[in-house]
């Protein structure tokens, strides 16, 4: 057997666990807001038009062109703040950011520095079961640069400035997150509140929501942050987790062999999860910020921010909580529910006529998302009405439609002609089930007088016997019997 000189350096090493140590982790998520028209000037900003066909001079930064406020994108970003409690700053200044890419056709970006439109606030998360709130240190107010592209030309790099200019908000956290399933929920709460608000779509795939992430590690028991890192460019959120995962065991390894790392931004790998070195991280004064002359200060009145406030949609907070307090659904319930907007209001608009809540989430969650999964259309495509879902779910409670008629027959054919009236439908589908006591009655006597030495064996004790009364009775009336009714019916008679 070969022994390396590294095998034995690392048997005399004190290897520590991994779980002795504590990861801190601080996130700058990316939010491309859905505005028509770009933060500064009128460009529009749709994704996937044609390569440099939303670029006027403002946005290509040519001398002479003077940008201007978006107040749809300023109005966006306040409503963000207001949703997650932040103090919404009055004087706002933009402030240039200065540095070089092929994709930033100004030479700088416009962004804010010393005053963030919104600081502190927070975001609750819940990782196994367990509640945290992480404090936001700010978020601010920039637009988006260009995109080059590398893989389209085999000798050249292209640039599309399409997206140059496309507002953007910050989100900034303070180092509380501590593992890589703390900043999965992180990220899902921010991504769930963006779309509730309408502000952005959210897409991390297609870059509207992007996010970096910033780990460090120290020994368990210490309050001293160690040396961070910055890693980018991870497109999904298990793609975070994965990168965080992987760097905490990395710089563990390093700790474990006695070396000290710099400060870098590192890329992230995701065939393998792995991170790669980019750069060492510049100084931020690197940048020279200063305050952008082009354009004037930005004041946020009171009167605006009320004016905004009372323009704010529903939020996943408040579904939660009407879930969980008013309609007593279980937990996991009010999660399933709540995580889409689209689909809580569609809950909400069936439980307008019911009060069957229960059976609502259980539609919501059964039926209708399979529906939805098999056919892959949002809800929004979805033509059922939740005033017939409702109607199905009354049926069901007044005996008239068994669970099972009306997910496999009724909703099927429903989902095919959804303009039909639900109870005409059941009816030609013949599922409609009878509580008619007669014509139940008259199956039972049938049912006895076909076992005759059964009924004897019940009332004899045998009482286990009433599965097969009940289901004679059922094949009796092709399922149309309401089950509930044939038991009371023979037991009447039996007991
Ligand atoms: P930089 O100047 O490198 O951008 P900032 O102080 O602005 O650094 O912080 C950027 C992000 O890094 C924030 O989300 C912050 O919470 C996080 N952060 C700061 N120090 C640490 C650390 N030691 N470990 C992990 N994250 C950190
Ligand atoms: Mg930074």
């Amino acid at each position: 057997m070969r022994i390396s000189i590294g095998y034995i350096v690392n048997l005399r090493t004190l290897k520590m666990p991994v779980e002795d140590y504590q990861a801190v982790i601080g996130l700058e998520i990316h939010a491309q807001l859905q505005t028509k028209s770009k933060a500064f000037c009128p460009d529009a900003t749709e994704y996937g038009m044609m390569p440099n066909t939303q670029v006027s001079p403002i946005s290509l930064g040519h001398p002479g062109t003077l940008p201007k406020h978006n107040k749809s994108a300023v109005e966006y970003a306040v409503m963000m703040g207001l949703a997650l409690d932040c103090d919404i700053r009055e004087h706002n200044q933009y402030a240039r950011k200065n540095y070089f890419y092929a994709d930033l056709p100004k030479g700088y970006q416009i962004t804010q520095d010393k005053t963030p439109i919104c600081t502190n606030g927070a975001v609750d998360i819940i990782t196994d079961g367990v509640k945290k709130r992480i404090s936001l240190t700010r978020i601010h107010m920039e637009e988006d640069s260009g995109k080059s592209m590398h893989d389209q030309d085999i000798y050249d790099t292209l640039v599309d400035y399409n997206r140059a200019g496309t507002p953007l908000i910050e989100i900034v956290t303070e180092p509380e997150i501590r593992s890589g399933d703390e900043a999965y929920q992180f990220i899902t709460e921010v991504r769930k509140l963006v779309r509730y608000l309408g502000i952005c779509d959210g897409n991390m795939e297609e870059g509207s929501l992007r996010c970096d992430a910033n780990i460090s590690i120290m020994k368990k028991g210490t309050e001293v942050f160690g040396t961070k890192v910055e890693v980018k460019n991870m497109n999904s959120m298990s793609n975070v987790k994965r990168a965080i995962q992987f760097e905490i065991k990395r710089q563990a390894d390093l700790l474990d062999q006695g070396e000290t790392f710099i400060s870098e931004t590192r890329g992230f790998n995701p065939l393998d999860g792995s991170t790669f070195s980019m750069r060492a991280k510049e100084m931020a004064n690197d940048y020279r910020y200063f305050p952008e002359p082009d354009l004037p200060p930005l004041i946020i009145s009171d009167d605006w921010k009320n004016e905004i406030q009372s323009k704010m949609p529903m939020l996943p907070k408040a579904v939660s909580k009407k879930l969980r307090e008013e309609m007593k659904l279980p937990e996991y319930d009010v999660e399933v529910i709540s995580e889409d907007k689209q689909i809580a209001e569609y809950f909400l608009r069936i439980a307008e006529h019911t009060n069957n809540y229960k059976a609502a989430a259980n539609w919501v969650m059964g039926s209708i998302k399979s529906y939805l999964n098999e056919n892959a259309i949002p809800i929004e495509r979805f033509e059922i009405s939740p005033k017939a879902i409702a109607e199905l779910i009354l049926l069901i409670d007044d005996g008239k439609l068994s669970n099972s008629s009306a997910a496999q027959n009724v909703f099927p054919a429903l989902a095919k002609n959804p303009n039909k009236d639900v109870l005409s439908l059941a009816q030609e589908l013949n599922v409609i089930q009878t509580s008619d006591t007669d014509f139940i009655g008259g199956l039972i006597e049938a049912a006895f007088n076909k076992f005759p030495d059964k009924v004897e064996a019940y009332k004899n004790g045998k009482t286990n016997l009433l599965g097969l009364f009940v289901g004679e009775v059922m094949r009796g009336s092709q399922g149309k019997a309401d089950p509930k009714v044939v038991n009371e019916e023979i037991r009447k008679r039996l007991d």
